[in-house]
C-alpha cells in the first residue's frame, strides 16, 4: 500500500511541475476558461508547442481567428504566477482604444472566470492598464508611441522607465518602429529578456513578415491518416492546389502524396526550414490549415473575381503581401534605363536630389538629372559621395539650377551649403499636413511637402517609364534595389481613426537613392520656368 500512495504523490508532483513550466499544459490542466469556451486542445493541437517554450524570440505570423492572442495572455500570466517573470511583463497592443478594449472585455473576465487559477494571484492597481501578478506588474500599453511613450522615449536614456522581462507585441505590423528600441531598454536589465511577437503579416519584408524571415520558419505539418506522409497546406504550392472540390459542391483537403481526403488533422507536426535556429522560433499558420474552417466559403472566396486577394493573402492565409503598383519592382526600375552611360558632367541645366546620411554621417546619394523633351526628365548621374564640397563641384560641373537635400540629419551644414548656392539649393522637409504642391521657401531656402505625395510623384515617373535612367551598371543596381526598398501602406491614424497611405522605409535594405531620385524630380517638377528665361 506505501508503494502506491507515492506512485500517487510521485505523478501529483511530476503533474505540478509540468503545470509549473509548461504554459499550455497549465491551461490545459486546469481547463482555464476563456470568454466564450474552455480552453482545450480539439482543433488547436497547433498550438502546443508555441505555448511550451520560451526562447528568447518567439514569432507567430498568423491568419485571423487562430487564438494566438489567448495563448500569449495565458502565457504571460502562467510566467508571472509561476515566478518566470518576477520583474514584469510589457503586453503591447497597437493602439490605446485596443488596450482598454482588451483589458475590459477580455482579461477582466479571464480574472473573473477563473478565480482560484488566475484571480487569486492577480492584484488590482488604480489603473486599468497595469496589475500586479505574483512579484510583477503587468502592464497593458499602447505600441503606436503615441505622445506619452515618445516623450518618455526621448527622456529614457532607454533605461529609465518601469523595468521588465518579457514583452509580448499584438499586432506588430500595426506598431510604431521605434516599439523594438523602447522595449530592449525596457528589457536591458533582465537575465530573462525574451520578446514574443505575433501579427498577421501585411508588407513582405517589413514588420512579422521580416521577424519570420529571420527565425527558424516553422510550418505546421500534418499526418495523412492513409499514407502517414506529412502535408503543409500553407504553403503556396498546395494552397488551393490541395483544395478539391467534390461533385456535390463540397471541398476537401487532400494529401500531397497520395491524393486521398485528409479529413483528420489532429496530428502534426512544425518542421523548421531552418533547424538550426534556436533563439528565434517562428511560426506560421493560416486558414488552410485550421480544422475548423468552412473550406467551401474559403476556396469560394479564393475564386472569386470579385474578391479582395490582397486581404485573403493576409488575413487568412497569414502571408505577406503587397500590390504591384505600390512597390517599384528590380523590372520597373531597369525597365527605365536606356543606353547611354553615366556621364562625368553636362551642360545643364541640371537638377539635383541629395539623400543625407546612411551609415556614415557625411555620406551623400545623389542623382542629378535634366528635363526631357518627350519623356518627363532623364537621370544623367548617379552616385555615393563624401563630404560637402563634393556637392559644390557638382553644383558646377552639371549647372546644378536646382537642388535639393534633406535638411536632416545634419541641418547646420545643409543650411551653409544652401546659403553658398543662394535660391538654388532647398532643404526639404516633410510634413503630413501639407497637401498639394511643394511649398517653396525662397527666403528660407526650404521645401515643404507631403512625404506621400512626393514620392508617389518618383514613383509614378519610374513605374510609368517617364524616366529615363543611365544603362545598367553596378551602382545602378544598388539604385534599383534602393528603389525596391520601399513601399506603400495603408495606416490608420490613432487619434482621428482616418485612413491614409505612408511609405514604409528601408524594407529588406536601405533605401536612400529612392529619396535621392524623390529629390531629384522634387528640384526639377518644382523649377519655375521663369527662372530659366526659356532654357528649360
Ligand atoms: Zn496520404
Amino acid at each position: 500500500m506505501q508503494s502506491s500512495i507515492n506512485t500517487a504523490e510521485i505523478s501529483q508532483g511530476v503533474d505540478e511541475a509540468i503545470k509549473a513550466c509548461n504554459s499550455w499544459y497549465w491551461a490545459y490542466m486546469n481547463q482555464i476558461r476563456l470568454v466564450s469556451t474552455v480552453f482545450a486542445l480539439s482543433g488547436h493541437e497547433f498550438q502546443i508547442r508555441p505555448m511550451s517554450i520560451r526562447p528568447a524570440v518567439k514569432v507567430i505570423m498568423k491568419g485571423t481567428q487562430g487564438t494566438f492572442t489567448e495563448g500569449e495572455v495565458l502565457g504571460t500570466l502562467h510566467g508571472m504566477i509561476y515566478g518566470l517573470y518576477p520583474t514584469g511583463v510589457y503586453y503591447l497592443f497597437p493602439n490605446k482604444d485596443k488596450v482598454s478594449e482588451f483589458s475590459k472585455s477580455r482579461f477582466k473576465p479571464l480574472i473573473q472566470d477563473n478565480p482560484y487559477t488566475i484571480g487569486c494571484h492577480v492584484r488590482d492597481t488604480d489603473s486599468a492598464t497595469l496589475k500586479r501578478i505574483g512579484s510583477g506588474f503587468l502592464y497593458f500599453r499602447s505600441g503606436r508611441l503615441g505622445i506619452d511613450l515618445q516623450h518618455e522615449m526621448k527622456s529614457s536614456a532607454a533605461l529609465k522607465g518601469d523595468p521588465a522581462d518579457h514583452a509580448v507585441h499584438d499586432e506588430y505590423d500595426e506598431m510604431h518602429p521605434g516599439i523594438d528600441e523602447f522595449v530592449d531598454g525596457r528589457l536591458a536589465k533582465s537575465p530573462i529578456q525574451t520578446k514574443s511577437y505575433l501579427a498577421n503579416p501585411t508588407l513582405p519584408d517589413y514588420g512579422i513578415d521580416l521577424k519570420f524571415q529571420k527565425s527558424s520558419r516553422e510550418y505546421w505539418h500534418t499526418r495523412c491518416e492513409h499514407c502517414s506522409r506529412y502535408t503543409c497546406f500553407d504553403r503556396d504550392d498546395n494552397f488551393p492546389k490541395l483544395f478539391h472540390r467534390k461533385q456535390d459542391g463540397s471541398v476537401i483537403r487532400v494529401c500531397g502524396k497520395c491524393g486521398r481526403e485528409m479529413k483528420d488533422l489532429r496530428t502534426g507536426e512544425w518542421v523548421p526550414e531552418k533547424q538550426n535556429e534556436k533563439d528565434i522560433i517562428g511560426f506560421t499558420i493560416g486558414h488552410p490549415s485550421y480544422p475548423w474552417i468552412n473550406l467551401k466559403a474559403l476556396l469560394d472566396n479564393w475564386e472569386d473575381p470579385e474578391s479582395d486577394k490582397a486581404n485573403i493573402i493576409r488575413l487568412k492565409r497569414g502571408r505577406a503581401y503587397i500590390e504591384a503598383e505600390n512597390r517599384l519592382s528590380l523590372k520597373e526600375v531597369f525597365d527605365c534605363c536606356g543606353t547611354d552611360g553615366i556621364v562625368s558632367s553636362d551642360p545643364g541645366p541640371c537638377f539635383m536630389g541629395v539623400d543625407q546620411g546612411g551609415s556614415d554621417q557625411d555620406l551623400f546619394h545623389v542623382s542629378i538629372g535634366k528635363k526631357h523633351p518627350s519623356k518627363h526628365g532623364k537621370v544623367v548621374y548617379v552616385s555615393i559621395e563624401k563630404g560637402w564640397s563634393e556637392l559644390d563641384r557638382f553644383m558646377k560641373i552639371f549647372n546644378v539650377r536646382r537642388c535639393v537635400i534633406d535638411g536632416l540629419p545634419n541641418q547646420e551644414d545643409a543650411r551653409s551649403f544652401a546659403h553658398r548656392w543662394p535660391g538654388r539649393v532647398f532643404l526639404s522637409y516633410f510634413s503630413e499636413t501639407q497637401k498639394g504642391d511643394y511649398k517653396w521657401d525662397e527666403e528660407a531656402y526650404i521645401v515643404n511637402s507631403n512625404r506621400t505625395e512626393a514620392m508617389d510623384a518618383s514613383h509614378k515617373e519610374i513605374s510609368s517609364q517617364l524616366l529615363i535612367l543611365p544603362k545598367k551598371c553596378q551602382i545602378i543596381e544598388k539604385y534599383a534595389s534602393h528603389c525596391h526598398n520601399t513601399a506603400k501602406k495603408l495606416a490608420e491614424d490613432e487619434k482621428t481613426g482616418s485612413k491614409r497611405y505612408v511609405y514604409i522605409p528601408k524594407l529588406g535594405g536601405p533605401d536612400h537613392f529612392r529619396l535621392a531620385q524623390c529629390y531629384e524630380t522634387m528640384a526639377r517638377q518644382g523649377a519655375p520656368r521663369k527662372m530659366f528665361g526659356g532654357d528649360s
